[in-house]
């Protein structure tokens, strides 16, 4: 410490600060102690959400994405009674790079279906969470319009956990989303990753937003996530570079047709679109229900549900199986022990594999 007296008229001395407020509301401390959360039972619960009380739906999805074995019982109850009420929503994907214009795109296309009277519920799926901490929906300021509209409900990505996990949370949003009234769920994903595929397993249909490119016009996005795409739109169609767009729409055609042909039948639409003038935001829509028309009507829309469900199925179990064998109390010693012995080699990791299974199994009295 320097010592005021001895400094006094030197460069150390240090000048006594002025009051700052506390950074601390004291105000705001006393409410919010004062407040007590109410606990809500599950029939309140689904009382709340099926009448569209969107606090109520928010406490459910914190429920969803919460980790206690309480919470998770709950939100199991929860889900399997809104599972009756959900479905009927049209469930579309959107994917592209960061920085293509998927948040002012989901606006300029929300703001489109708010206004003819459909309720939007936005999701995201970001297991990376690169962006800012915990969620690419976290930063409300991405859709200003859409958050305030209360047609729309916009729910920021589960932050923590696998993709796996993120997937389940996500998958089980939309059951109450649907449950709420929602009738069109949007599901972002970054066009970086895995993620595509896990969301193209949750939706009806997959949209991808790209952007004309010099070069190679294929660069950045896996080939796979073409494949999967039932519309590709180049966004950014104005202005200087309205000229590129429509030649990248031009290549990606040309790109589809050396594609094998979809298992629906339906011949992706290439287009492109400005989210920022909203030119060619309609179409887009245009063309969703005309996917929807011409999946339901060869009954491509159902198998793809149901095939969906069998999926969710096997994925459920696996889950299960994998929390159980992981979260086994003596275990992860165990395994930390096997691991150290197959990472310097003591041990194989088939040898080391089966000598863990085998003591798990023998532990559940399985055969
Ligand atoms: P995201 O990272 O994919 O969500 O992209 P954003 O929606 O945040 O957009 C990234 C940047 O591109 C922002 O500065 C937007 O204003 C801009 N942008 C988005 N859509 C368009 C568009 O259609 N035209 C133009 N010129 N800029 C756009």
């Amino acid at each position: 410490m320097t010592d005021p007296e001895k400094n006094k008229g030197s460069a150390l001395n240090v000048m006594k600060g002025v009051d700052q407020p506390s950074q601390i509301n004291e105000a705001m401390v006393k409410r919010l102690k004062g407040k007590k959360t109410k606990v809500h039972t599950p029939d309140e619960f689904i009382e709340g959400i099926l009448a569209g009380n969107r606090t109520i739906l928010s406490k459910a999805i914190t429920l969803v994405e919460s980790s206690l074995p309480a919470h998770q019982d709950k939100a199991k109850e929860i889900i399997s009674r809104c599972i009756p009420h959900s479905g009927k929503s049209l469930r579309i994907g959107i994917t592209g790079v960061p920085g293509v214009g998927k948040s002012t795109f989901i606006e300029a296309l929300g703001k489109l279906l708010t206004s003819e009277g459909h309720k939007l519920a936005v999701l995201a799926i970001d297991p990376s969470s690169s962006r800012s901490k915990g969620s690419i929906l976290g930063d409300k300021t991405r859709m200003e319009d859409l958050a305030v509209d209360p047609q729309a409900f916009i729910r920021p990505s589960p932050s923590a956990g696998s993709l796996g996990g993120v997937a389940r949370k996500t998958r089980e949003t939309i059951i109450l989303c649907e449950a709420a009234g929602f009738d069109i769920i949007f599901v972002e994903t970054v066009g970086v990753g895995q993620s595509e595929t896990t969301v193209h397993g949750m939706v009806d249909f997959f949209l991808l937003l790209m952007l004309a490119g010099a070069g190679d016009e294929l660069q950045g996005i896996k080939r796979g996530i073409i494949e999967m795409a039932d519309a590709i739109f180049i966004n950014k169609a104005d202005g200087d570079n309205l000229q590129k767009a429509q030649m990248a729409k031009r290549e990606y055609s040309n790109a589809l047709h050396l594609f094998p042909p979809s298992e629906s039948g339906w011949i992706p639409v290439v287009d492109v679109c400005s989210a920022r003038t909203r030119e060619g935001i309609s179409a887009v829509w245009e063309a969703i229900l005309r996917y929807h028309s011409f999946s339901v009507g060869n009954g491509y829309f159902m198998n793809k549900r149901m095939d969906q469900n069998r999926q969710v199925l096997f994925e459920t179990i696996e889950e299960a199986l994998r929390n159980h064998f992981f979260s086994g109390r003596d275990r992860s010693h165990r395994l930390r022990e096997v691991e150290e012995a197959v990472i310097s080699g003591r041990m194989n990791p088939y040898t080391a594999s089966k000598e863990l299974l085998d003591e798990y199994f023998k532990h559940n009295n399985q055969p």
